[in-house]
C-alpha cells in the first residue's frame, strides 16, 4: 500500500517569494525549497532531492551535504526521478545517527519514504518531508530519446537543461538546452515538443492519472507555483515567480518560520491555491490518444516520426493563456 492512512490537513497556507532575486532565478517558483535546503545545510543536515545524471539523460535522487551542490537539486526536472534503495537506507541511517534530513520529491516519493521509515522504526523527529505539487511525471525513455534528438539537431551533446528558464517570464517559462556551457536551444514551454507532450498529459505515467498520494502522503510542507496570484495580488506578481506554500504539520510551519526573514510572504487559503492549480488535489485527465502515443514510444518509433504524427498543438485554452500572458508582459513592460 502506498499511503499511510494519513489525510494531509493544511495548518497554514501562504504565498511566498525569496527576497533574493538570484535565488528565484535559479528556482522554478519562489525559491522556498532552496531557502529551506540552505538553512538545513547550514545546520549540518543532509538534503535529498532530484538531480540530473551527468549526461542529463536521466534523473535520480541524490544526497547533498554542501551548499555548493545545492544547484543540482534545485528546479523542476520534468522526468520521473528514480529513488534507489541506497537513498532510503541513507535517510534511515542519518535519522538513526541524529542528523537532520530534508527529503524533497513528489507526493508518492514522500509517501514511499515515510512508509519505509515507519517499517524500519526510524526516528522521524529530525526529518522534514517537502513535497512538490505534482502534475505527473513523464516517461524517462521518451526524455532520453528526445534529448538525443535535440543533441543531434544542435550538433552538440546536450549536458545541461533548464526546464524552468525565466528568460521569457515565470508563467511563460522556456526550456533551455546547453552543450558544453553554450546555449544550443531555447524555446517557450508551449513550443517545445517534449513539454507539449507533458503538459497535454500524453507522456505521463499510468499511476499519475489516478494519483494515490495527493493530499495524503504525510509531508510536512507542500510547495507549488502560485498560478493565478496576479488575479489575487497583482502587486506582488512578477516575472521571477511566486510559490504556493501549504504547511501540513506544525513541524513544517516551524521550518517555514525559520526562513521567514528571507521571504516576502502573505496569508492565503487552500481555495485560492487550488483555484489556479487544481492538480494540488485532483489528478489530470489523460490526453485522448495517450495509450497509442505511448505504444509508439515503447515500439522505438523515432522522435522525428513521433513529432510528425503527434504535434500536440496547444489547446485553445493554452493559446488564450499564452496570449493573455504576452499581453500582460507588454502592459507591465
Ligand atoms: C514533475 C513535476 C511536476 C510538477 N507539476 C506542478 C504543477 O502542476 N503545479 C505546480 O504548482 N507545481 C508543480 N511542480 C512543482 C513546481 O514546479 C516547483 O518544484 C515547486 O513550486 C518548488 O519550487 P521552488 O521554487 O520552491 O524550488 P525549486 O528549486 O524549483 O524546487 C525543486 C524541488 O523539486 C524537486 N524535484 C525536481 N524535479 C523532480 C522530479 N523529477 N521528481 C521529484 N522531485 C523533483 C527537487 O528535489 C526540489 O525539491 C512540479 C514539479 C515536478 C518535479
Ligand atoms: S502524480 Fe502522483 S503518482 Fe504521479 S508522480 Fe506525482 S505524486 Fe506520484
Amino acid at each position: 500500500m502506498l499511503t499511510v492512512g494519513i489525510k494531509d490537513e493544511a495548518v497554514s497556507v501562504f504565498w511566498a517569494k525569496a527576497m533574493d532575486d538570484r535565488m528565484r532565478e535559479r528556482s522554478s517558483s519562489g525559491a522556498v525549497f532552496g531557502l529551506l535546503a540552505q538553512h538545513l545545510l547550514d545546520d549540518g543536515g543532509f538534503v535529498y532531492g532530484a538531480a540530473f545524471s551527468d549526461d542529463c539523460r536521466s534523473v535520480r535522487h541524490v544526497r547533498i551535504d554542501d551548499k555548493d551542490e545545492l544547484g543540482s537539486v534545485m528546479r523542476s526536472k520534468y522526468v520521473q526521478s528514480s529513488v534507489g534503495v541506497d537513498i532510503y537506507k541513507g535517510v534511515e541511517r542519518s535519522l538513526k545517527d541524529g542528523i537532520c534530513v530534508l527529503f524533497s520529491g513528489t507526493a508518492c516519493q514522500n509517501a514511499a519514504l515515510r512508509n519505509y521509515l515507519l517499517l524500519k522504526k526510524a526516528p522521524m523527529k529530525n526529518l522534514l518531508l517537502v513535497e512538490v505539487v505534482c502534475h505527473g511525471v513523464p516517461s524517462p525513455k521518451l526524455w532520453s530519446e528526445w534529448l538525443e534528438d535535440v543533441s543531434q539537431k544542435a550538433e552538440s551533446k546536450v549536458d545541461e537543461v533548464n526546464f524552468r528558464s525565466k528568460s521569457t517570464g515565470w508563467s511563460t517559462y522556456s526550456v533551455a538546452y546547453f552543450g558544453g556551457k553554450e546555449l544550443v536551444r531555447s524555446e517557450e514551454s508551449s513550443r517545445d515538443w517534449y513539454m507539449r507532450a507533458f503538459l497535454q498529459n500524453a507522456s505521463l505515467r499510468e499511476s499519475c492519472l489516478d494519483c494515490p498520494a495527493k493530499r495524503c502522503c504525510g509531508s510536512d510542507i507542500t510547495l507549488g507555483d502560485f498560478w493565478g496570484i496576479e488575479a489575487i495580488h497583482p502587486e506582488i506578481a512578477d516575472s521571477l515567480g511566486v510559490s504556493a506554500v501549504i504547511c501540513n504539520t506544525e513541524k513544517g510551519a516551524a521550518a517555514l518560520d525559520a526562513i521567514r526573514s528571507c521571504l516576502e510572504t502573505g496569508q492565503s487559503s487552500m481555495d485560492e491555491v487550488v483555484k489556479g492549480n487544481p492538480v494540488v488535489v485532483h489528478s489530470v485527465s489523460p490526453y485522448a490518444s495517450r495509450d497509442e502515443f505511448l505504444e509508439d514510444v515503447a515500439n522505438n518509433t523515432s522522435v522525428e516520426c513521433l513529432m510528425d504524427k503527434w504535434t500536440f498543438e496547444p489547446t485553445l485554452k493554452q493559446k488564450a493563456r499564452r496570449r493573455l500572458s504576452a499581453l500582460k508582459r507588454k502592459i507591465l513592460g
